[in-house]
């Protein structure tokens, strides 16, 4: 996914302008419970394309000297990351040194920049020359705002939209899975490699992890047919399945300031789990899982993947079965929306329980390709409206038919339904919760109503 970076000094305006742009156009596919609206990253949509929207600015400079340095820093990861820069400054003020600064870098970089001139309340101040100074940015693109009244955003998010790489086709969602095709896919599931991401924040071990894997298992080094092969990828084998772990050289590397400002080790974790089959999520069993944990794995749940939840760290806490049920009810009370996710707790440093990792997610990723023959699903579907009727909504009630899957990875589901609006979401969650119990699933799932045509 495309992502749009803001940059600026404190207080022009950015989060207040971030804040618009994402106001109507919040496109979250499903309401996760115990995740926070409080982000400085979004999805958003515009024109029919979607884009990961980042809000690089939320720390306070501690001393004006480092708030150049703390702004340029900023925008370093936005040209590193971004495939637009949107450089927000103050119409009011003017120009500052920093600002010039920070638009040049990004011209020298070559990546499209965009300048949001701010506090442009009305067109009077337009008129009055509020925007001519900045043309000697030498900027082409330079579109007068109000973050705070709304004024302008939607010509600048069409000036933005120019940017980005055209919106892919969307895939047709077939009425039903192809009983043969399913068959080809059934046999290629174990020649095909499982792409494994490995997420988490700094320190949690990570390079340790993938070091410990690496070492452990023989070194594929042949490229596999078929696939595309990224040379920061590394291929291992483990019971004859193929694994490649994703974007090692970049964990190994350590980006240094990349992983300090939260937001970006965010859209690194979520651009890693978009390549990948399964994430593994990595947390340190000496430390409570935090809002960025949360936020990744939210990502990633979000986005269909299986996700493992691998406990590091093991050995330092002397864990035993108890202290694992511990740390895993603390870990499903605050991220409720993973209760369904496999959990393992092991030692990246001495290597124990590792390979586990590499047996789940072989039994995810076929979970994930699984199909459930149709029969089962109406079977189940008819049994849960004996027991579970659908409620009444405003003295009506709907009726569902029929139930059939229509895609794997993630496994998706549609019911037939005369009224979708009147079936709340305890439903659709109920639904969900059976299917997984029922035919042992423990990966993310897509359930959709939709009107019987
Ligand atoms: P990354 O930033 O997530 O890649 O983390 P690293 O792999 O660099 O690990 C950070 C620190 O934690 C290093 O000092 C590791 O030696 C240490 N570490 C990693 N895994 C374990 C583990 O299982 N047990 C212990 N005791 N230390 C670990």
């Amino acid at each position: 996914m495309p992502v749009v970076a803001i940059v600026g000094r404190p207080n022009v305006g950015k989060s207040t302008l971030f804040n618009r742009i994402i106001g109507k156009r919040v496109a979250i596919v499903e309401d996760l419970p115990g995740v926070t609206r409080d982000r400085n990253y979004f999805e958003a949509e515009h024109g029919g394309r979607r884009f990961l929207l980042v809000d690089t600015g939320g720390f306070e400079p501690d001393t004006p000297d480092r708030l150049i340095q703390q702004v340029r820093d900023q925008a370093q990861l936005a040209i590193d990351e971004a495939q637009a820069v949107l450089l927000v400054v103050d119409g009011h003020e003017g120009p500052t040194g920093v600002d010039v600064d920070i638009a040049s870098m990004v011209r020298r970089s070559g990546k499209p920049l965009f300048l949001a001139v701010n506090k442009i309340d009305s067109f009077k101040r337009e008129e009055e020359g509020f925007l001519s100074e900045f043309h000697r940015f030498g900027i082409d693109r330079i579109l007068p705002v109000s973050a705070e009244h709304g004024r302008g955003t939607e010509d600048l998010l069409d000036a933005v939209m120019t940017a980005l790489p055209p919106a892919p086709e969307p895939e047709p969602v077939p009425e039903a899975l192809d009983e043969e095709a399913t068959e080809e896919v059934v046999e290629d599931l174990a020649a095909r490699p499982i792409r494994l991401a490995i997420i988490g924040r700094p320190n949690v071990g990570k390079s340790t992890l993938v070091n410990q894997l690496i070492g452990e298992e023989r070194f594929v080094t042949s490229p596999i047919a078929g696939t595309t092969r990224d040379p920061v990828d590394a291929e291992l084998e483990h019971k004859g399945r193929h694994f490649i772990l994703t974007d090692t050289a970049g964990i190994r590397r350590k980006r240094s300031i990349a992983m300090r400002v939260e937001a970006y080790s965010v859209v690194r974790a979520l651009k890693a789990a978009e390549a990948s089959d399964v994430v593994v999520m990595l947390l340190d069993a000496t430390e409570m899982a935090v809002e960025q944990d949360l936020k990744i794995a939210s990502l990633a749940v979000e986005q269909g993947k299986p996700v493992i939840v691998v406990v590091n760290k093991w050995d330092l806490v002397a864990g035993d079965a108890k202290k694992a049920q511990t740390f895993r009810d603390d870990l499903v009370w605050k991220m409720p929306f993973l209760a369904f996710a496999p959990s393992i707790f092991v030692s990246a440093l001495t290597g124990a329980h590792v390979k586990g990792v590499l047996d789940r997610a072989v039994r995810l990723f076929d979970q994930a390709s699984s199909r459930v023959p149709t029969p089962k699903l109406n079977r189940l579907l008819e049994d849960i409206s004996n027991h579970h009727g659908l409620p009444v909504v405003g003295g009506q009630r709907a009726r569902v038919y029929y139930i059939a899957q229509v895609g794997i990875r993630p496994p998706t589901f549609v019911v037939q339904t005369n009224r979708p609006d009147l079936v709340p979401p305890e439903y659709r969650r109920y639904v969900a919760n059976k299917l997984r119990e029922v035919f042992e699933l423990e990966v993310p799932l897509r359930l959709v109503f939709k009107r019987k045509a």
